[in-house]
């Protein structure tokens, strides 16, 4: 039994997307590392097995200084963003995400991406002033019925004010959504990406749903890879300019789903930096998880006919306020637009790879 679908769109508008993808981006993909550095979380979303009452996982925090030898020294070469992802843990907040943003920033010319949930005003501050430019704050679904009944993170509005928050103190923000949540009705993909094309947004996601254990869904079915491609190729129409990822649960549901996003106008891959111990206690799934290491990413890469970018995300994201692309930040724009003018430029000649230097 599969989840309720929106109406297929079809390959047409894939290659639409794609099209455009190409005449704002070329063929070029980000490559961002991620590392999942803790798996305590105080929030209870029923779809995620990291969620507070779930008392059978093994909770992790990872070390700064070990993460910032990883990261400065050991990290694959073509990377030039890295993200730092964790459960809404403020402990590990301030005890390992300021102090590894710190020790990045102070080595290293990486874009820095966070994804950390909802946090104060003051923490979202001090990770800015570290270093932070590029935060990922999804809403997995945009019907604020469903999202309250699914138990996302505090209620629909207040996610909304953090993501108005976040882009008006200078993050570039990224936000996104789960296709095929138990619940979820055609209408609410409508008003889900009606909401986010609303939204001041550098970047955004879809990705299907895959049930975690230990959670209230785990035996529901799958989210679709046709709704979720179909959604991919919306949001690329729709905002040309976002970057927009193929995330490794299209590759779960479907043996070349990955490839595909990118063939829908996807233009972002990350590969999984998080030490190997660590990767079986951050559960994002009830399936074992299909890791994107570096080979899989660069041969998903190859398969669609693109190359990895050598402009980073922040850098490109801060490009398109320069350029005056929608954007909240009139006075960033400014400031940044001489920089960000060159951005844009290498990105169209095909960039040189300074950003990845350390
Ligand atoms: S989805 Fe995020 S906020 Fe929700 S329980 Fe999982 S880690 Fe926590």
């Amino acid at each position: 039994m599969s989840a309720p679908t929106a109406e297929r769109a079809g390959p047409f508008l894939h290659e639409q997307a794609r099209a455009i993808r190409d005449e704002r981006f070329g063929r070029r993909v980000f490559v961002r590392g991620v590392v999942e550095v803790s798996s305590y979380c105080r929030q209870n979303c029923h779809y995620c097995a990291m969620r507070r009452d779930n008392g059978h996982l093994e909770r992790y925090r990872l070390a700064a200084d070990e993460l910032a030898e990883l990261i400065i020294h050991h990290r694959p070469v073509g990377i030039t963003d890295i993200d730092i992802q964790a459960g809404e843990d403020p402990v590990a907040v301030r005890e390992v995400v300021l102090p590894l943003v710190r020790e990045l920033r102070r080595h290293t010319n990486l874009g820095i991406t966070l994804c950390l949930g909802t946090l104060s005003p003051n923490e979202y501050d001090r990770l800015r002033d570290a270093g932070g430019e590029y935060y990922v704050i999804k809403l997995e679904s945009g019907n604020a019925a469903h999202y309250q009944s699914i138990e996302s993170p505090g209620t629909l509005v207040k996610r909304i004010a953090a993501i108005r928050h976040l882009a008006d103190t200078g993050w570039k923000v990224s936000s996104g959504f789960i296709a095929g949540l138990p619940g979820q009705t055609p209408a609410h993909v409508e008003e889900t990406l009606d909401l986010l094309a609303g939204l001041p947004l550098a970047g955004c996601s879809v990705s299907p749903f895959v049930a975690g254990n230990q959670t209230p869904f785990a035996s529901a079915p799958c989210g679709e890879i046709e709704l979720t491609l179909d959604c991919v190729a919306r949001m690329r129409l729709r905002s040309p300019h976002w970057i927009i990822p193929a995330v490794s649960a299209m590759r779960l549901v479907s043996e070349d789903g990955y490839v595909r996003a990118f063939n829908a106008g996807a233009n972002l891959a990350t590969i999984n930096l998080t030490p190997r111990s660590a990767q079986a206690n951050y559960p994002i799934y009830k399936h074992d998880r299909i890791i994107m290491d570096e080979a899989r990413v660069r041969s998903a890469i190859a398969e669609a006919g693109c190359e990895l970018s050598r402009v980073g995300i922040s850098e490109y994201a801060h490009s398109q306020a320069a350029i005056g692309i929608p954007h909240p930040h009139p006075d960033t724009a400014r400031r940044e637009a001489p920089v960000m003018r060159s951005a844009q430029r290498r990105m169209s000649l095909g960039a040189t790879p300074e950003r990845q230097l350390t």
